[in-house]
């Protein structure tokens, strides 16, 4: 398939993972800060092909993974009552929250309804004017713009049965909390491609500097995360820490000017709780005084919910970078797909999911 196989070509792959190992001369542990990275770094076996002293961990790049256990209890408690029409992309159904899911509310009687883009909510908004519609706005800095759009064009419209139930993470201050933690043994970052795209690159320049570590805008398929493997691989064994551009034709160093201005009109940074890891100060996006009208949490009055992990779930660390799914003693067990206990093992960009999927063996 075109600008998909010439990407995956072997011969390619192997080549340049023959010249990180003739770079190599000492042990170094690098992390892929996105989890579409890690699923097609489990999936291609990438790691298999490195030598022994090159580590990959997993990071917390996995927006389902990462919305905090009481945002889902949010979700689940507006979802229950009657009249309102919850809207959700496909892979928060299954999340489990501290007692249910989603799906499980569907399945009583609730209108959960799957949506492809938060656009579509807000025409579900118009066309259901007696009823309350209320998009679940998650994931990192990708899908903030259309989900800035979409509370934009609702009062341009002047919809007032619409609401955003808002869980929007930042990746710049993961990597700073990845990097100021005391076990950490991270020395360099493969950047996420897309959320490159719309942000650039100049936030990771000062992190880089300050930590003295490398970081590589890195694309999602196999040549391109051995493409930049090996330049993180490069800068360290060559004692420099500097941001690079591995994926160019994707992500400009200004990222996309129109995007940027619509998420900074319509959201503000903000404290946010990262599921597994705790609260990181300035990683999260909430709706600007301008929308807060739009805030689902205000409006349905959940904002007060507490909850408790499954203490059985080692997810945090393996965000972190600390553990790998297969250290968890539930994993492949007690924790499958069909019987998640935590979102690393729901979402299609988990690394419990990736492990129990291409690695159970
Ligand atoms: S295997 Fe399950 S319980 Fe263990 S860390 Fe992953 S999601 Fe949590």
């Amino acid at each position: 398939m075109k600008y998909i196989d010439e990407y995956r070509d072997a011969g390619q792959s192997r080549a340049i993972a023959e010249e990180i190992r003739r770079r190599t001369t000492r042990p170094h542990t690098i992390m892929e800060i996105c989890g579409g990275q890690t699923h097609s770094i489990v999936r291609f076996g990438v790691d298999t092909f490195l030598p022994e002293e090159i580590t990959l961990v997993h990071g917390p790049g996995c927006p389902v993974c990462v919305t905090p256990i009481e945002q889902i209890d949010r979700a689940i408690a507006i979802a229950s009552r009657p009249g309102v029409i919850f809207t959700s992309f496909g892979d928060m159904l299954r999340v489990p929250g501290s007692e249910t899911d989603l799906l499980s509310v569907r399945a009583a009687g609730g209108d959960v309804r799957i949506v492809y883009s938060p656009l579509d909510a807000v025409r579900i908004a118009r066309e259901n004017p007696e009823r309350e519609t209320v998009f679940f706005a998650v994931g990192f800095e990708t899908t903030a713009p259309a989900n800035a759009m979409a509370v934009f064009q609702a009062r341009e419209l002047g919809l007032r049965n619409f609401t955003v139930l808002v869980s929007h993470v930042l990746v710049p201050p993961a990597i700073e909390t990845i990097l100021s933690s005391p076990g950490n043994r991270v020395e360099g970052f493969l950047a996420a491609g897309h959320v490159c795209a719309v942000m650039g690159t100049e936030e990771y320049v000062p992190i880089a500097k300050k930590h003295r570590v490398p970081i590589v805008v890195t694309g999602f398929e196999p040549l391109d995360i051995f493409q930049g493997i090996l330049l993180v691989v490069r800068q360290l064994e060559e004692g420099r820490a500097e941001v690079e551009n591995a994926y160019a034709r994707t992500a400009r160093d200004e990222g996309n000017a129109a995007a940027r201005a619509l998420i900074a009109r319509v959201f503000r940074v903000t404290d946010r709780k990262w599921r597994g890891i705790g609260s990181i100060p300035r990683s999260g996006l909430g709706l600007a005084e301008e929308f807060a009208g739009f805030d689902a949490e205000t409006r349905f009055d959940v904002a007060s919910q507490t909850a408790e992990e499954s203490p059985i779930c080692i997810s945090g660390l393996i965000l972190q970078g600390v553990k790998k799914p297969p250290e968890c003693p539930a994993f492949g067990t007690v924790c499958v797909p069909e019987h998640p206990l935590g979102a690393t093992m729901v979402s299609s960009e988990g690394a419990c999911a990736a492990y129990y999927r291409y690695r159970r063996t």
